[in-house]
């Protein structure tokens, strides 16, 4: 017991580099948990950490901050877990505990936390060693493959929609339709919102049907969609006429960005003023509380992501897949070898 540990990854080990074999050591703490991966997602932000987008990559890097795992192993601080507990792992993997944000439940925040691929390696892994606050127990019917994504992905959208005053009956667009968008798409459906998509692919017009969702072309609509909406989730990194949005929200409409669009935004202050105090809000993860709610959300409308399914043995592959936006909404990654 806690010694160190020797965990076999798959990293970058420079910029844009393709992933290699990589064995790193690590000792759990006593508020550690061993967990042995199951699956994990690759996603485009693991793509932006590997070619450095943001300026702020250390290598090497392992991809990956949506895992489910299995317990192993736990420090003698860790309470709420046990060996065998199959649990849920997303991008924050630390925060002090003693801080301002941290006291008031809004560990997201916290100055000193740590996050996979930023602080720690992600999860293309055997196994992770996480402090146990960050490690969450998952009810039966979300222990499989298509549940990965609610960790990160999900949890950003989730805590974007409870936090901003959304509501059942509000009428609600979601811009953007893959990785959050769809999840985004099913926690409104599950709330009782009246959901609009917004997405120019047609091969996902039978899908959002099938999920009760209109689809609306705003380009060609969006005269007759002004002041629709009581939220607009915009999920996606190109750069849209600002104004056209802002003008199809209701007067104290949200225009919450899950995505970061990659150019300053532009758009006329009128919109957000005359006749509707409009605002605009970021979005950034969730805290632990946030993502015990929507493991218990997620549970109880049975909510799972859209995957596609790859054995270990074919992540280069995947990693490949993803950077030329061949995946539609996530990829998952297991441990078989074929
Ligand atoms: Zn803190």
């Amino acid at each position: 017991m806690n010694e160190d540990m020797e965990i076999h990854a798959l990293a970058a080990k420079g910029q844009g580099e393709r992933l290699v074999p990589f064995i790193y050591e690590k000792k759990p703490t006593k508020d550690d948990v061993t967990v042995r991966v199951l699956f994990r997602t690759v996603s485009m932000s693991d793509i932006f950490q590997i070619d450095n987008f943001w300026h702020s990559t250390t290598y090497p890097i392992v991809p990956s901050e949506d895992i489910i795992g299995e317990v192993v192993q736990t420090g003698e601080n860790v309470r709420d877990l046990k060996v065998g507990d199959v649990v849920g792992i997303g991008y924050q993997v630390y925060s002090c505990g003693a801080c301002d944000y941290c006291k008031k439940g809004l560990d997201q925040f916290c100055e000193k936390q740590r996050n996979l691929r930023v602080h720690e390696h992600g999860g293309l892994s055997d196994y992770m060693i996480v402090d146990g606050n960050f490690v969450f127990p998952i009810p039966k019917n979300l222990q499989k493959p298509e549940a990965t994504p609610l960790f990160c992905a999900g949890l950003t959208a989730f805590s974007s929609i409870i936090h901003n005053g959304v509501t059942e009956e509000m009428s609600v667009a979601v811009v953007g339709i893959g990785r959050v968008g769809h999840l985004a798409v099913k926690f409104l459906r599950g709330m009782g919102c009246k959901v609009t998509a917004v997405t120019e692919d047609p091969k996902k017009q039978k899908y959002l049907a099938s999920l009760g969702v209109t689809n609306r072309n705003v380009a060609k609509e969006h005269h007759s969609l002004e002041k629709s909406f009581d939220f607009i989730i915009f999920t996606g990194t190109r750069t849209v006429d600002w104004d056209m949005y802002l003008k199809m929200l209701k007067p104290t409409g949200k225009l919450i960005l899950i995505g970061l669009p990659q150019k300053p935004l532009v758009f006329d202050a009128i919109n957000l003023s005359d006749y509707a105090n409009r605002q605009i809000i970021g979005s950034y993860i969730g805290s632990k509380d946030d993502m015990k709610q929507l493991i218990r959300f997620a549970s109880k409308h049975n909510i799972l992501a859209d995957v596609e399914i790859f054995p270990y043995s074919e992540s280069h592959m995947v990693i490949d897949m993803v950077r030329n936006n061949k995946i539609q909404y996530s990829a998952v990654i297991t441990n078989s070898t074929s």
